[in-house]
């Protein structure tokens, strides 16, 4: 390091700065949580544009989520300057496959206009087709063969790739026969689901060689965060895209990889060294987030999986506070918990930004929600539909949809009767027919029907105004700011007082809800910017800047980090899964390891995990078990409290004496459970004499570092 070391610089440990300055050829930084990968990646950013090795628009930087995009723009931002104005290609997978789609999206056969459709929308789609395929939805649901489609997608496969095998998972071998009919169903209404996002961007990519020449020349340099959790068709693209100047930067971490029932593949990682040979690996050591007793628990628990690639990680930082395990008695004592805390922790001087609660499942939410809004403790939900999922929002976007994409038939079949207007399923039937006959956009279908005389008198007149309305709506678009467009879209069509005429609490928040809608469609350009974000982004965070108390998956907490964190629900058959424990596998079972790895490396200082003994499910009490991942806990690291009377340490004792089917196989490397190393010697470490997290000494690392230093060893 040198004085005049530029701002980017500063503080980077050698590794990070190998890292920042070796910027042509590939890299591959694989490293633990906490370690600064995506620091160092920021920095590397901020390094081409400052020595001007790229324009902003010659730089491809994938992040995982919108939200860590946005963080990564302002941090450049911040390090270099306005520079960064223009950094289009800036964004998550599906951000960057949008806009390039969006450019080229005629030669998939869709207009540059088209709509991205919602997974409610991909369900109704699916479901008319199936159905008009003859198939038994009962025995052969739409959310199965959605499920099919969104995997082959994810591994780069159109209806033409596919082979027999697969094409045998749904409804006898009709898979194949399904998918296509579903592609050529989008394509008829300018429209793609997410995973088109990518596969459109790769057919194109692989069949258009100019196309993908530009791209090639115009990316001087890409870099991807959080690698391990990209899929096949990410790896496809990021291959072709980087093939020819070769400059591309990957940060990851094995041990974070929880996406694979999203078809992220980790292997990834080891193609990367095949794909490039001749790739520099830099590897990250110091852990600058956590305190000792928060790696410690972490390790540990990770320590439980076999098959990892290992690194080994250490701390600076002061010891602080164990981690809390807590038991309480049932879900809403949790929840009251947890809230108490938090009050606690405002009292002392702490803000509630720095706190989270990470769930493993989003129904977990809705407990703190209610507790929150009782006690009156501001809190966002981060990562979920949740605001963009209520009716009334769908039912606002669709008239939005309706103006901004007159072919948008989804849209148009949802608002044509609501409010309603009178006119029933006939009248709507007659509609479709005219469409599926004429091969044109229902809205189309609609107004040449008014043409004939197939509708009842009442029912032409409805329909004849809503064409009418949805025509001068649209010519109001191009004078009238977006925002407004909508509050007088809402009125005029009836939508606004349907809710005010119902005079309950819950239509209140229904339009507190809508206005919320238009002051969010404030922030946008216009409509189309606005609603292309509505169909990536899944958070509702955008809000008021006073702080909150974040509550979150810990599948959306990735990369984050937040002071004190909370990890509720730590029970079997919610943390691990239930569905992690009916499949039975090693594989999902060490993939909820995983996810507790990620879950306890979020917290900077202090992390508290908490189990009921009781929880209601389907309306009915039944009793819970810790996880075994709180057995898994290094007992060194950790506090144990329980707020029930009888049982100072119920956990310990319910992994003590209980045989556990899965103690073998599941724990990795032929290991007793937890409980045992709980009772056993050797494994914690201590600041004085650093000593090793694993029990089996022959596969650790044991870095000498400098005085005070803390080496968490791992497998190597
Ligand atoms: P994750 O695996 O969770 O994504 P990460 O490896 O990306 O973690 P970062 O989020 O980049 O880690 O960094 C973790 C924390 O450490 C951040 O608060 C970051 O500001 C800080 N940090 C990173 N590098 C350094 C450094 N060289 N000196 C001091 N602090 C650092
Ligand atoms: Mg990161």
């Amino acid at each position: 390091p040198s004085p005049d070391d530029p701002p980017y610089l500063r503080g980077l440990n050698a590794p990070q700065r190998e890292a920042v300055l070796t910027t042509d050829g590939p890299v591959l930084v694989l490293a633990g949580a906490g370690t600064g990968k995506t620091a160092a990646l920021t920095a590397r950013l901020a390094h081409l544009l400052y020595t001007r090795k790229a324009y902003p628009s010659e730089i491809l930087s994938v992040t995982f989520t919108n939200k860590a995009a946005r963080e990564m723009r302002e941090r450049v931002g911040r390090l270099v300057g306005d520079v960064v104005e223009g950094m289009p290609w800036l964004g998550t997978f599906h951000a960057i496959g949008a806009r390039m789609l969006r450019r080229h999206a005629e030669l998939v056969g869709l207009q540059s206009n088209f709509t991205i459709l919602d997974t409610d929308d991909q369900l109704r789609l699916l479901k008319q087709l199936i159905v008009a395929a003859d198939i038994d939805e009962k025995r052969f649901p739409a959310r199965a063969l959605g499920g099919l489609i969104d995997g082959w997608k994810n591994k780069g496969m159109t209806p033409a790739d596919l082979d027999a095998g697969e094409s045998e998972l749904y409804a006898n071998g009709r898979g194949q026969e399904l998918y296509a009919a579903y592609q050529a169903r989008l394509k008829a209404l300018n429209a793609c689901d997410f995973g088109d996002l990518l596969l459109h961007v790769l057919v194109i990519l692989r069949s258009h060689r100019e196309v993908l020449e530009q791209y090639q020349n115009r990316f001087r340099y890409i870099m991807v965060d959080e690698y391990q959790d990209t899929n096949s068709v990410q790896y496809l693209w990021l291959r072709l895209l980087a093939q020819e100047r070769k400059n591309i930067a990957c940060v990851g971490d094995d041990d974070q990889s929880i996406y694979s029932w999203r078809g992220a593949q980790v292997e990834n990682i080891l193609k990367f060294e095949r794909d490039f040979p001749g790739a520099k690996v830099i590897r990250l050591e110091q852990n600058y987030r956590s305190t000792p007793h928060i790696l410690g628990a972490a390790s540990g628990v990770i320590a439980n999986n076999g098959g990892r690639l290992g690194k080994t990680l250490w701390t600076e930082l002061d010891a602080g506070d164990k981690v809390r395990v807590v038991g309480v008695w049932d879900g809403p004592e949790e929840a009251r918990r947890v809230g108490e805390e938090i009050e606690g922790c405002q009292r002392s001087g702490k803000t509630l930004d720095d706190m989270a609660i990470l769930v493993r499942a989003q129904h977990q939410t809705r407990e703190f929600e209610d507790r929150f809004i009782a006690i009156g403790m501001p809190y966002r939900i981060v990562g979920g539909f949740r605001f963009y999922e209520r009716a009334e929002i769908r039912d606002a976007l669709a008239y939005l949809r309706v103006v901004a994409q007159p072919a948008d038939d989804l849209a148009f079949e949802r608002i044509v009767n609501v409010p309603k207007r009178g006119l029933g399923d006939k009248a709507v039937a007659k509609v479709h027919q005219l469409a599926r006959a004429q091969g044109v956009p229902l809205l189309s279908a609609a107004a040449r029907i008014l043409d004939t005389d197939e509708l009842t008198p009442q029912a032409r007149r409805s329909l004849g105004n809503l064409v009418g309305d949805i025509a001068r709506w649209r010519s109001m678009g191009e004078t009238l700011p977006h925002p407004e467009l909508a509050r007088q879209l809402l009125d005029e069509s009836g939508y606004t007082a349907m809710w005010q005429a119902e005079k309950s609490a819950e239509a209140a928040g229904r339009l507190e809800n809508l206005s919320e809608l238009v002051r969010a469609m404030e922030e946008y350009e216009s409509l189309t910017a606005f609603l292309e974000h509505v169909s990536l982004v899944m958070d509702n965070d955008a809000s008021a800047d006073d702080p909150k108390v974040t509550i979150m998956t810990i599948h959306a907490a990735k990369g984050l980090e937040f002071d004190t964190v909370f990890l509720v629900g730590w029970e079997e058959g919610i943390f691990p899964s239930q569905r992690a424990l009916d499949e039975g596998g090693l594989a999902s079972l060490e993939e909820e390891r995983r996810l507790a790895y990620v879950a306890i490396t979020r917290a900077r200082r202090r992390a508290t995990i908490i189990h009921a003994a009781n929880r209601r499910i389907y309306g009915q009490w039944t009793s819970s078990l810790p996880s075994r991942f709180v057995g898994e806990l290094p007992p060194e690291h950790v506090e144990p409290e329980t707020t029930m009377s009888g049982g100072e340490s119920l956990w310990r004792a319910n992994w003590s004496d209980r045989a556990d089917p899965f103690a073998d196989v599941a724990r990795g490397s032929g290991r007793g459970p937890g409980w045992q190393r709980a009772a056993g010697s050797g494994s914690g470490f201590t600041r004085e004499a650093p000593r090793v997290l694993e029990s089996k000494a022959s596969a650790v690392s044991f870095a000498a570092k400098p005085r005070g230093d803390i080496t968490l060893g791992m497998r190597v």
